[in-house]
């Protein structure tokens, strides 16, 4: 036998954009070895794909698996749609880099993602060692990795404080993204609307932006607002990858939020069309749902989170300052994000709860859970949740349109990322975004079939080569000689998603094969115990 793989008999759609082909592949260690019409039927696996799509294994641009893998590494929410290379570290939160005694804040954001963070012994501090401790976590997918914000702030910086950055902390936190840029980080991420990262100044993100374009990163953000704020915090965005000379700025999540904003993506795309147009190189990932997801605490006015969890809890459990909280929501402050008041506790829906006395009230809105529980009002359901929680809730939100989804969608600097990340099939894991099983066949089912908004090659595309060209992937995201035999062969007549938001844990129909780095890891659906993933790091 000559090869590894050989795939006979489909189409390909090689991830460039181009018109589908009929031609056969060879995988041999690892990589694409030959592409042809009628090769021999020379390998030890031999597949045939009549009647469906060969195409780059999908490149999610956007994904929180880094809080997932040091627990539980099979990724299969991930794997199971299709993709075969996550980029992870983003919003500015990650995993790295630690500061021996600034550990706590961190493992509070952890633990909101899961309890089992509580007890966790992180076993590094740089991001050199978060990288060599995660090459020797079997996963069966590539895994590329961003710096956050959150964290160099945390262990370099002012912290939870709510000021700017002394001299000697900025040259500190410089320290940090350097050695995370060395080390094979793709670029930093933020997400602004999450303390401490909200406290930033737009100067202090321009200076640590700097030291990113020194090694050729690029700058991912969750914007500071993505409802009235939008079109500010976009200028904002453009304004650090403009003034820090980053090759680039990928916007997290593209939308619109708050039912007042809708048919604001018309002056949105605006601004990125006219930032490329200067040469700013600025593109944006989109996940094809109405609903995003948060986590509850948010909600709360920047002033209450001050300081971190343990002082929060105990400003919202003073009478008085809740008054001042409702207050100021109802009102509103200027350049802050308020969820409540754009979206209403109609359209807050609790995804994750893990004391026993809330556990029944997963995947129900905060109104229901009011007329549930008899409460006298939604505040007070909304205050007890969070204290008695310990504020480790996690919600979705209902607060998009389809014309902007759809406006957004067909942009050419769009590329589709879930801002999911890869979990089991368990019903421990919560009542999660349907995003994190189905985003990739819901784009092919929904909006290539069905609406037919996008062809399949232009699809493709964005799941593919115009993610791995954004991040630097040179050998990745193509059906091309020499490449890594990253590939998915999907049936395009049966291909969709079943994950709803209420049965959100369900595995999409229609994908045949996953192949990673020429292994096969998903065949007809059923994952095998297979982890060919590789550590990705920075080309430099
Ligand atoms: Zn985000």
């Amino acid at each position: 036998m000559s090869y590894d793989i050989v795939i006979k008999n489909g189409r390909i759609i090689d991830g460039t954009g181009n018109p589908a082909y009929t031609s056969d592949i060879e995988i041999k260690h690892g990589k694409i070895e030959k592409i042809g019409y009628n090769l021999k039927d020379d390998a030890a696996t031999s597949i045939d794909a009549k009647g469906c799509i060969i195409c780059p294994g999908f490149i999610d641009i956007h994904s929180h698996t880094d809080y997932v893998l040091p627990l539980l590494s099979k990724v299969e929410s991930t794997i199971q749609q299709g993709i075969t290379t996550q980029t992870i570290g983003m919003c500015g939160d990650g995993l790295a880099p630690l500061h021996p005694e600034k550990i706590e804040p961190i493992r509070d954001i952890l633990t909101a993602q899961s309890s089992l963070y509580k007890e966790y012994e992180f076993k590094w501090n740089s991001f050199s060692e978060y990288l060599a401790n995660m090459e020797d976590i079997r996963c069966p997918a590539n895994s590329a990795f961003f710096v956050g914000y959150g964290n160099i702030r945390i262990a370099g910086g002012q912290g939870f404080e709510n000021r700017p950055a002394t001299q000697e902390e900025m040259e500190t936190m410089k320290r940090y993204l350097r050695e995370a840029m060395q080390a094979g980080a793709f670029g930093m991420s933020t997400g602004l609307i999450y303390p401490p990262q909200v406290y930033s100044s737009t100067n202090e993100l321009i200076e640590l932006c700097k030291i990113v374009a020194e090694y050729g990163g690029l700058y991912f953000s969750h914007l500071r607002g993505e409802d009235e704020n939008l079109l500010t915090a976009i200028k904002e965005f453009i304004e650090i990858v403009e003034k820090s000379n980053c090759i680039g700025g990928q916007i997290a999540h593209f939308k619109v939020s708050g039912k007042k904003n809708w048919g604001n993506s018309i002056k949105a795309l605006k601004l990125v069309e006219e930032a490329n147009l200067k040469g700013l190189n600025i593109t944006f990932d989109q996940y094809p749902y109405k609903r995003g997801m948060s986590n509850l605490p948010t909600a709360l006015p920047p002033w209450v989170l001050e300081g971190g969890r343990e002082k929060s809890l105990e400003r919202i459990k003073d009478t008085a300052i809740q008054k001042k909280i409702i207050a100021d929501i109802e009102k509103g402050i200027k350049g802050w994000e308020n969820w409540i008041k754009n979206n209403g506790f109609d359209k807050l829906y609790i995804s994750t709860a893990q004391t026993e006395k809330w556990k029944e009230i997963r995947g129900k809105s905060i109104s229901q859970i009011t007329k549930i529980k008899g409460l006298d009002n939604d505040w007070q359901t909304f205050f007890q949740l969070l204290i008695d929680e310990n504020f480790d809730v996690m919600i979705t939100i209902e607060s998009m349109s389809d014309e902007d989804i759809e406006r957004i969608m067909t942009s050419p600097f769009q590329m589709i990322g879930t801002d999911g990340a890869g979990v089991p099939a368990n019903p421990m894991i919560g009542v999660v975004h349907p995003r994190l099983f189905g985003t990739y066949p819901r784009i092919f089912a929904l909006y290539v079939r069905e609406r037919q908004l996008l062809g399949w090659e232009e699809a493709i595309r964005k799941m593919t080569s115009f993610p791995a060209r954004k991040i630097g992937l040179r050998d990745r995201g193509l059906i091309y000689e020499g490449n890594w035999a990253d590939v998915v062969v999907f049936d395009p007549k049966r291909i969709r998603d079943k994950a709803t938001y209420n049965n959100p844990i369900q595995f999409p129909e229609g994908i045949m094969y996953v192949i990673v780095n020429g292994v096969i890891v998903v065949d007809h659906g059923k994952q095998k115990r297979k982890y060919p993933g590789k550590i990705l790091r920075r080309a430099s």
